[in-house]
């Protein structure tokens, strides 16, 4: 089943995230647990959320993805910087097991150059003191374009902070296509290559999300800007491939697009229409 949804920037609860969804044609969102930049996260209401697993059941809502703040950085050298990553974390995955067995996406850091080997440290020292055992969310680290100091433009780097970590089965990697494409991954020209790549260094059960968004940049140019499906230099048709790729389809798929709803719901449906079989 083709399994697309966008990020929600509505943060007015679980149940009032669901029915967006369903109005735009999703069958699954992406959401922020707290403000972006950080700061106090609402208390989640249980009949909130107990609406909400009731409502997704009846419409097919699965693998919601919480996306953590992009202010987090667990491989600062700025002490009281990484302290707030990892109680803002360790506080979102509690919040987390309120929507059990689903995924938390993460952008690992940016190292601010210490050195991506001491960035890479200072990331497993934060994931193994936030990732409880008998907890159910898979923390995901997003693929990055690479941008400053960023940490994870490599596959190999994502690769190094699961092999570090005393959590390393409760890690996986979400592929974000914009990111990919400016680290200087050649998507467009070569996917079947790259996801070679990716299944000899990281391992391809361990992909479980992927971010459909076009670039508005060039492959390689370590920028991150995010351009509307085919409307960036990625393209609606190598697009196309990627949602239909084998080793991809089955993966929960989310626009992170610049786009209002009426847009996504359009993205949507262009991408649906495209979509092979069922
Ligand atoms: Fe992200
Ligand atoms: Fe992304
Ligand atoms: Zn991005």
């Amino acid at each position: 089943m083709f399994r697309i949804g966008c990020h929600l920037s509505v943060t007015k609860g679980y149940l009032e995230m669901g029915r967006t969804a369903v109005s735009i044609g999703a069958n699954t969102f992406q959401f922020f647990t707290r403000n972006p930049r950080g700061g106090s996260a609402k208390a989640i209401d249980p009949e909130d959320v107990h609406k909400f697993l009731e409502f997704s059941e009846k419409n097919n809502i699965k693998h919601i993805l919480a996306h953590a703040s992009y202010t987090l950085n667990g491989a600062s050298a700025d002490p009281s910087v990484r302290r707030f990553a990892t109680e803002t974390m360790a506080d979102d995955l509690k919040r987390m097991e309120f929507t059990p067995g689903n995924c938390y996406n993460l952008h690992p850091g940016s190292h601010v150059g210490q050195g991506i080997d001491e960035g890479i440290k200072l990331v497993i020292g934060m994931l193994d003191s936030v990732i409880e055992e008998g907890q159910s969310t898979k923390i995901l680290l997003e693929t990055m374009a690479g941008k400053g100091s960023e940490i994870g433009r490599t596959f190999e780097e994502l690769r190094a902070i699961m092999d570090g970590s005393r959590m390393q089965d409760r890690i996986g990697v979400c592929l974000d296509t914009c990111h990919v494409f400016d680290a200087g991954y050649d998507i467009v020209n070569d996917l079947g290559g790259v996801l070679d790549e990716f299944n000899d260094i990281i391992g391809l059960d361990r992909l479980k999300a992927v971010h459909v968004n076009d670039s508005v940049n060039s492959a390689g140019s370590h920028k991150d800007r995010h351009a509307r499906i085919g409307e960036g230099n990625i393209g609606l048709e190598a697009m196309v491939r990627i949602i239909n790729e084998p080793r991809l389809r089955k993966l929960p798929f989310y626009l992170e697009t610049p786009n209002e709803l009426p847009g996504y719901a359009d993205e949507i449906a262009v991408l649906r229409s495209h979509y092979v079989g069922q």
